[in-house]
């Protein structure tokens, strides 16, 4: 087990969402998702909360997030429960 891969995809997938990887680098660690159901649990927590930072973003440059929204989404980061 300890070849999985599991550190090297999770350390990875930030970047790998945000498709900072090549082709090279991303593709080992697709498949490893794709087998790994601890690192799936991983991946779909860091798309989400990419997803929300970066619709937060967009939305902050189109100056329609007032600031206490933004501050609901970090709040809501900071406690969201472990299991979805
Ligand atoms: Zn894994």
């Amino acid at each position: 087990m300890s070849d999985c891969g599991c550190d090297k995809a999770k350390a990875n997938i930030y970047e790998l969402l945000r498709g900072e990887l090549c082709a090279e680098e991303s593709a080992p660690i697709r498949e490893h998702l794709e087998h790994c159901a601890s690192c799936q649990d991983e991946e779909s927590a860091c798309a989400r909360l990419t997803d929300v930072v970066r619709r937060a973003c967009e939305e902050e440059r189109e100056n329609c997030a007032p600031s206490d929204l933004r501050d609901a989404i970090l709040r809501g980061l900071n406690t969201e429960p472990s299991k979805a």
